[in-house]
């Protein structure tokens, strides 16, 4: 059986990153850059005020103080998007608001906190300092200069930033659009009737949702019966994909036809059963350069298996540089029975105390109970070879959140 460290990398030497499309910048949310992006112009266009006050020159207020207070003529005024056209002379000033541009002349902008208006004269009392408050042209972003590489996410910071430089479209690596087949003649959908023997088909759903959630796109092939034909058709819906997602049927059992199936449609099978709990009869290969993966039909080793193989695998498809989820460290808060030859992924709840984060088991790990998962935080990651794991054992935790479930509390 092969170690599941080896399996994720076999699978990962075999995804293609995908091609690229154009997108608006909202649309891009989420996504990698597939260009770099350079500043057209400089960020500010040009110098400006960050205050509301009086701009000026500084050499007239310098030592300006309560005791020493300077008058200046004020000879007009310069709101954000309607500048003051004129020249400013020696011994004047000129009203300006937040982003209102220095006029030619000024250097020095006093907030009006720190003025007196006497008419049409501004009596300064303070020295803010040369140049003080004002923004220069070009501070933030040099024209010309590269601000995004190809490959950065885009997050809503990138986004404003983008709008900022004028951008509103950029090249983005594309979406897969994954097949998602169920397997097994005791399953049945949503719409149909539930009868004694059956089973509700949830992999469809949950592994649509974990799709969903990378960012990729569900395609879903609905439930195959255990029998060759019908497995077939419904694997040739799936072939307009860029990956396949079957659950169920890769096992021993007298009805595992998946395999075989995939097998006889022409799928290069690179490995099957991995070393690791739940999960272990994953299989994996290709079909021509798509990726098809053969996950477990139990509802909890189907999401484990896709954590750890399909979603990195999607990630890289689409230009993500982070496949993995955050690694914590925890101590073990209870001994956790682990049975050799195979890596444990236990599903657990974090907590903290007295400044330790402790991870305890969500309790029953049937593989067929998505309520350990709907509990949990994380995976322990308890590698077979270090058993027994006892209660204070320092472990690694596959933390499966985006937020954090240890500190719900506001942080102010
Ligand atoms: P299999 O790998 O086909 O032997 O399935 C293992 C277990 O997972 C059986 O108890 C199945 O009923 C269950 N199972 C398989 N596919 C699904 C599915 N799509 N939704 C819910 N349970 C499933
Ligand atoms: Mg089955």
């Amino acid at each position: 059986m092969l170690p599941i460290g080896e399996a994720q990398q076999k699978v990962l030497e075999e995804i293609p990153v995908l091609g690229r499309e154009r997108l608006f910048i909202l649309e891009a949310l989420g996504r990698v850059l597939a260009q770099d992006v350079e500043a057209v112009r400089d960020v500010p266009a040009a110098d400006n005020s960050a205050m509301d006050g009086y701009c000026l020159q500084h050499k007239d207020i310098a030592g300006a103080n309560l005791s020493n207070p300077v008058r200046l003529k004020v000879v007009g005024e310069s709101p954000a998007g309607k500048p003051f056209t004129g020249t400013l002379e020696s011994g004047q000033a000129v009203r300006i608001m937040t982003g209102g541009l220095i006029p030619n002349g000024a250097d020095t902008v006093i907030m009006v906190e720190d003025t007196e208006r006497e008419g049409d004269f501004v009596v300064c009392l303070n020295d803010p300092g040369f140049n003080s408050h004002v923004r220069f042209g070009g501070e933030y972003v040099r024209a010309g200069e590269t601000v995004f590489k190809c490959g950065d996410l885009i997050g809503p910071p990138e986004v404003g930033m983008l709008a900022t430089l004028g951008h509103a479209y950029v090249y983005v690596y594309q979406r897969p659009v994954v097949a998602i087949l169920s397997t097994g003649d005791e399953l049945v959908d949503l719409d149909e009737p539930f009868t004694n023997g059956k089973v509700v088909c949830s992999n469809t759903y949950s592994l649509a949702a974990q799709v969903i959630d990378c960012g990729a796109i569900p395609l879903s092939l609905g439930i195959a019966s255990d029998n060759i034909d019908d497995l077939r058709a419904r694997l040739r819906d799936g072939l307009r994909a860029d990956v396949i997602l079957t659950s169920g049927g890769v096992s021993v059992g007298k009805y595992d036809l998946v395999k075989d199936t995939l097998t006889e449609v022409g799928m290069k099978v690179k490995f099957w059963k991995v070393a690791m709990k739940p999960g272990k009869p994953l299989v994996f290969g290709t079909l021509g350069t798509k990726p098809v993966f053969g996950l477990p039909g139990n509802p909890t080793s189907a999401m484990i298996s896709f954590e750890q193989f399909v979603r990195p695998a999607l990630l890289k498809m689409m230009g993500r540089k982070n496949l993995f989820r955050p690694l914590l460290d925890a101590e073990l808060a209870q001994d956790v029975k682990v049975s050799p030859g195979r890596l444990h992924l236990v599903r657990c709840k974090l907590f903290e105390k007295d400044g330790i984060r402790f991870a305890v088991s969500t309790g029953t790990q049937s593989s067929g109970s998505l309520r350990s998962m709907v509990m949990a935080d994380g995976l322990m990651i308890l590698p077979a070879e270090k058993i027994p794991f006892k209660a204070g054992d320092k472990i690694k935790v596959q933390f499966l959140h985006t937020d954090n479930p240890l500190s719900p509390e506001s942080h102010y």
